[in-house]
């Protein structure tokens, strides 16, 4: 039978190119898990997916709720769940102000982390269900989150500090809106939602690869500097982004290539090794990359998990 991945915000950029990718291949059904239902049909047809390759599926991670309801949604739809890919994000670098998902937490890492922790969690059941012979659950990271890096080092680095403003709630209330409980910064914030995704990925696998046999992944797929993330930054940056990453960087991919290396850790037999962080050299070949100190502390990333589950309403 044909495999059967869920991505989220598979409506733009990353996880469409890799939605297209894998429905390429006529091996995959790809559930777009998406919180504007027109725009991902939108996007499908005109990215040339075929009909019989795709279901749209409404997923609003800026809200339990909507993560809840989405599970059974596609619980209800009958498919199994093969792989999950975790990809949707924000990024905010010029708020001056932070917003809130509907729980009240920073949009950044409420939607980027602890939307896609409620759903990786609760799936991980279905994941466990299925028959299929290579299931993975990948969560996409990022350079940026990674201070080991030269990217990774530009201003403001990620730091979640002791956590002080997760364990808070992160609602601007009580508690900062910034993990580390400093003052809110936006593209801090993103950042730091990456680490959460990376530290999690690590956890996942900790708590879960020996019994379940399932692979967890994460990855840095290249500096895809087109896509809609970057929707909210300054024109100057999004005119010169793009050039600069081409040739002064030579970090940069486009979103076809982005997405077909995605596509390699959803369903390459080669990249099953589970625990790993996926990067790519010049000549577009995998290897597992080292994280940065932080994003490969253990012990934060149990921390991390503890508070999540507590934000989320699972302990
Ligand atoms: P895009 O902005 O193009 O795509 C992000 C997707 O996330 C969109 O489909 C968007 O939906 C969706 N999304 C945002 N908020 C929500 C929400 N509340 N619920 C459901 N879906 C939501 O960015 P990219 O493709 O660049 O980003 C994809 C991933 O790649 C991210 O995890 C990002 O961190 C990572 N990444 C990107 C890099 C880059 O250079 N671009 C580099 C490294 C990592 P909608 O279409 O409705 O807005």
């Amino acid at each position: 039978r044909k495999g059967s991945v869920v991505i989220t915000g598979a409506s733009s950029g990353l996880g469409l190119a890799t939605a297209k990718a894998l429905a390429e291949t006529g091996k995959w059904h790809v559930i777009m898990a998406c919180r504007d239902f027109l725009k991902a049909e939108r996007a499908a047809k005109s990215a040339g997916i075929a009909k019989e390759n795709y279901t749209v599926m409404h997923l609003d991670l800026a809200s339990l709720d909507s993560v809840r309801q989405f599970v059974d949604n596609f619980r209800q739809s009958g498919r199994p769940l093969d792989v999950l890919v975790c990809n949707a994000a924000v990024y905010l670098p010029t708020a001056k102000e932070p917003t809130f998902t509907a729980e009240g937490f920073e949009l950044s890492v409420g939607t980027n982390h602890l939307g896609h922790f409620l759903l990786s969690r609760l799936l991980l059941e279905d994941l466990n269900k299925s028959d299929y012979p290579s299931k993975r659950l990948i969560i996409v990271g990022s350079i940026t989150g990674n201070t080991n890096t030269l990217a990774g080092n530009v201003p403001p680095k990620a730091n979640l500090g002791d956590l002080r403003g997760l364990a808070g709630g992160l609602n601007g209330l009580n508690s900062s809106s910034m993990i580390d409980g400093g003052e809110f910064d936006g593209a801090k914030a993103y950042k730091d939602s990456k680490v959460c995704n990376m530290l999690t990925m690590q956890e996942f696998h900790r708590r879960y690869h020996e019994e379940t046999g399932i692979t967890f992944a994460s990855l840095y797929p290249g500096c895809i500097a087109t896509t809609g993330l970057f929707r909210e930054h300054i024109p100057l940056f999004r005119l010169l982004f793009p050039p600069f990453q081409k040739f002064i960087t030579k970090g940069y991919v486009s979103e076809d290539e982005a997405g077909k290396r995605l596509a390699q850790v959803v369903s390459e037999p080669s990249l099953t090794k589970s625990g790993v962080y996926w990067s790519w050299n010049k000549n577009s070949a995998s290897f597992e990359n080292q994280l940065s100190q932080e994003a490969s502390d253990a012990e934060k990333a149990r921390k991390v998990w503890d508070l999540s589950e507590k934000l989320v309403g699972l302990a």
